[in-house]
């Protein structure tokens, strides 16, 4: 027998029921079955006397015997109901499936213990198919306190797999292969990590003996797990480090320094001169660069990516921005050929609505190396783009990517360019560390100065007619207004009513000619969205009605209030997002949440924490713990968040200290060659053997 085998291999489960197993819960080998822990215990030391029940008491333990059974007919079918009685009451069994199997095997007036989840209708109780034990062989048997609980589907149960029965696997399997259960980790690791051994955690994991042993079990078994991870993902980074090589841009040359010295257009922040020294310190090292660059809305990213490409040129390359919308790529395309235009660097822009006789105009000058920074969207990662020599790929707002799409446009090149990946969504340390951790992690958590913070209220929908007379005061002092509505995919028709709508009851509020408004949302062309945005940027318009297509990178300073309409629907990141798009400029900014009166206690927590806050990373933090892990940005299609046992969030104490055991070894020894190693080599091989997953950014 080993743990490789599959599950019918256990005595007392059928080829039917392995089956059974495999399709309903992914179950395939011992192993499998070893690793599939309960979701929670229950106390079956408890034990309640009939007359002890009350309403809400949930599942019940109870020891008495049977007196009466019959089977009953009635519309929905039939049903076999027993009389259990105690010395002190008695209550009813039910079942609706397997009458006869059951009624052939209920014994009348023999000790049973009962269990199950208590129904009470009518002054009745009842337990509908409860779980049975005679009573002796109940105490014959190996009990332990608390009893585990694993998570089953319907159908499971309906082929005869109830949660007992599945206990009795477990319990059969544990005693098969117990003696075949390896120790995963180096007998120095458990004891400076104070662990308990593999066997007894996996024992005490099904079958507690106590609940200390329990919590000792969970710990060991979640530092195993997320441990195993990190192993992973930090000898990736030193593997690409090692081992990739990347273009070397060694000298800070003439173009960088006449920007520099001249052309800057204000002091940079401490947070910014940092991560430029970075992305220096990588880019000159003749390894391979793959940097996550975060930094909240308005911290100044786009100037460090264009000293990057600067970099790039002194050294001879091309260098690229790719951004996630039209509207943001243009936006970059202008804000750098502005900051560029005392210099002599070539600029283009290149997207899905680029004219074919431009675009050829750019393909040729990439070719020959003419031109220097091309920036756009995705169009940039077409067949037909192909650069002479890209030395670095910045992608703006990473999460909106494809990860396999990256590979094409540097098919010229000798070595992979340096990426420079740019966020705005800030990533919790935890997440970061789980899901980005082979990668290298810049921070800027500076804002540029005088920033006023954004004043941010939640105001409710019937008081919107004091929004709008502030919204005339501002406008009366010259500033610009930004009301967004909520898409949602789903729904996209009412949706578009609303925006509609809103459009209009505005369009009244504010009437031409005296108030301009532009309108932007998805169902516009391209040309026009980029018209009416343009409008507003100049300010020929005052107000700019939009979904949420304006979410990341526009930058207007001149607009200085943000009202968000049915703001309960957003979830924060992109509440923060908004919110985002105004206090770039000198003047006092605001943000209003407006929302309906009834909000679900998720929804009231997020408009708080907007209100309360506006640190991005608080409130990254806020959101990880409302929506767990799984629906943060970036970690669906990472596969690292499948885990057992443990969980980023809630565990992260033990993350930290796996990801320093996994540091710690690494250093000392980096293949795991040594013997004292050999079980963590063992592991390590089996699990990279079956897990593809691990291979996300490029
Ligand atoms: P984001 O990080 O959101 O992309 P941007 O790069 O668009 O931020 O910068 C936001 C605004 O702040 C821009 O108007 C930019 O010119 C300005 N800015 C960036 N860095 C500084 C700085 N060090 N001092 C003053 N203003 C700055
Ligand atoms: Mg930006």
């Amino acid at each position: 027998m080993n743990l490789n085998n599959p599950i019918y291999y256990i005595r007392g489960i059928s080829n039917a029921r392995a089956s059974k197993l495999t399709s309903e819960i992914g179950l395939k080998t011992i192993n499998d079955l070893l690793h599939f822990f309960p979701y929670r215990y229950i106390d079956r030391t408890k034990f309640y006397k009939i007359n002890e029940l009350v309403n809400n008491t949930s599942e019940v333990q109870i020891i008495g015997v049977i007196t009466q059974v019959k089977t009953v007919k009635q519309k929905t079918g039939t049903r076999l109901i027993a009389r259990f009685q105690d010395e002190t009451g008695f209550l009813e069994l039910v079942w609706f499936k397997g009458h006869k199997w059951i009624k052939d095997s209920l014994k009348i007036n023999t000790q049973y213990v009962v269990y199950g989840k208590l129904n009470h209708f009518k002054g009745m109780f009842s337990i509908v198919h409860p779980e049975m034990d005679i009573l002796n062989d109940y105490k014959a048997k190996l009990q332990t306190k608390l009893q585990p609980i694993y998570s089953s589907t319907d159908k499971l149960v309906n082929s005869g797999i109830s949660n007992k029965v599945f206990r009795g696997y477990i319990q059969e399997l544990l005693q098969q292969i117990f003696e075949k259960i390896e120790e995963s980790l180096s007998s120095e690791i458990i004891s400076a990590h104070k662990l308990i051994g593999k066997k007894e955690a996996l024992l005490n994991i099904h079958f507690p003996t106590s609940p200390q042993m329990l919590e000792k079990a969970q710990y060991r078994l979640k530092f195993e797990e997320l441990f195993f991870i990190q192993l992973q993902l930090i000898r990736k980074k030193i593997i690409r480090k090692n081992k990739i090589k990347g273009y070397v841009f060694n000298q800070v040359g003439e173009v960088f320094n006449e920007f520099y010295a001249e052309h800057l257009p204000f002091k940079l922040t401490n947070a910014q001169k940092l991560v430029l020294k970075e992305i220096r310190k990588d880019v000159a090292s003749n390894a391979h660069m793959n940097r996550l660059l975060q930094g909240d809305v308005g911290s100044g990213k786009t100037i460090v990516a264009l000293l990057t490409m600067l970099l790039a040129i002194d050294n001879g390359f091309q260098a690229s921005i790719i951004a996630p919308t039209e509207i943001l790529a243009t936006q970059h395309y202008y804000a750098i050929s502005d900051l560029l235009k005392k210099m002599n660097i070539s600029v283009d822009l290149l997207t899905g609505s680029t004219k074919v006789k431009k675009r050829r105009e750019i393909h040729e000058n990439l070719d020959n190396g003419q031109l220097h920074i091309l920036i756009g969207t995705h169009a940039i990662l077409e067949e037909k783009v192909s650069f002479k020599n890209l030395g670095i790929a910045i992608i703006d707002e990473q999460h909106r990517f494809g990860v396999a799409q990256r590979s094409k446009m540097w098919k010229k090149n000798k070595l992979p360019p340096h990426i420079l990946v740019m966020t705005a969504t800030p990533i919790p340390r935890t997440l970061a560390m789980s899901v980005y951790g082979d990668l290298d992690i810049s921070v800027i958590d500076e804002l540029p100065p005088g920033r006023k913070e954004v004043q941010t209220v939640h105001r409710f929908d019937k008081n919107r007619l004091a929004v709008f007379n502030f919204m005339k005061k501002e406008i009366e002092k010259g500033r610009q207004v930004y009301v967004v509505y909520p898409l949602i995919q789903e729904s996209q028709a009412m949706d578009y009513k609303d925006l509609m709508d809103g459009f209009e009851s505005i369009s009244r509020e504010f009437p031409i000619p005296k108030y301009q408004i532009s309108i932007v949302h998805g169902k516009m062309k391209a040309p026009d969205k980029e018209y009416e945005m343009q409008r507003f940027v100049k300010g020929e318009t005052q107000i700019l009605v939009a979904t949420t297509v304006i979410e990341v990178g526009v930058n207007v300073p001149n607009a200085s209030i943000m009202v968000i309409e049915s703001s309960e629907r957003f979830g924060l990141s992109q509440l923060h997002q908004l919110r985002g798009r105004v206090g770039r400029g000198g003047d006092q900014s605001y943000c209003v949440l407006l929302s309906g009166i009834k909000l679900s206690s998720e929804a009231k927590t997020r408009l708080k924490t907007m209100v309360e806050t506006s640190d991005g990373f608080k409130i990254a933090e806020v959101d990880l713990k409302l929506r767990g892990p799984g629906n943060m940005m970036g970690t669906q299609q990472s596969g690292v968040l499948n885990l057992r046992i443990a969980d980023v969030v809630k565990d992260s104490p033990i993350l930290y200290n796996a990801r320093n055991a996994a540091i710690d070894l690494l250093k000392e020894d980096p293949n795991l060659l040594k013997p004292e190693n050999n079980q963590i080599h063992k592991t390590f091989a089996e699990i990279s053997k079956t897990s593809g997953a691990w291979s996300n950014i490029s």
